[in-house]
């Protein structure tokens, strides 16, 4: 069953989770300029979709492994970004400045993750160093 919420943000809807992070009108410009952030660095058209900006499922059309995984990381920063401020009033707090500090944010920890599991020199990955 899905739980109702107040939207916060003067939009005044009493809507779900899927209002808070795609259809509210306070978010739909953030996805916007992610959208069009990503598909003038990648350099391709990139069509976000709530399949994959809101499940994490792969995205449509982009055949490169690593564009894939940079969209999959703006999403995820993206409902980061929103989530994080749902229920507060700050002025500006969709905007791309933010959105570029949480993308580049869990980018760092993102790589920060990756060499903690290949530190090993044996090949052991970090499950092993830590038994
Ligand atoms: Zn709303």
């Amino acid at each position: 069953m899905l739980k109702i919420f107040n939207h916060w943000h003067g939009c005044r809807v009493v809507g779900t989770l899927v209002h808070s992070l795609w259809t509210c009108p306070e978010v739909t410009a953030l996805w916007d300029g992610v959208r069009d952030t990503l598909s003038k660095v990648l350099n391709i058209n990139v069509p976000l979709d709530p399949a994959t900006c809101l499940l994490g499922i792969e995205p449509q059309g982009i055949n490169c492994k690593s564009a894939q995984n940079i969209v999959t990381l703006a999403c995820l920063a993206t409902k980061s970004l929103i989530l994080m401020n749902w229920k507060v009033s700050k002025a500006n707090c969709f905007d791309m400045y933010n959105w570029l500090d949480e993308f580049l944010n869990l980018r760092s920890m993102e790589e920060t993750a990756s060499l903690l599991v290949y530190r090993d020199g044996d090949g052991n990955g970090l499950r092993a160093i830590i038994r």
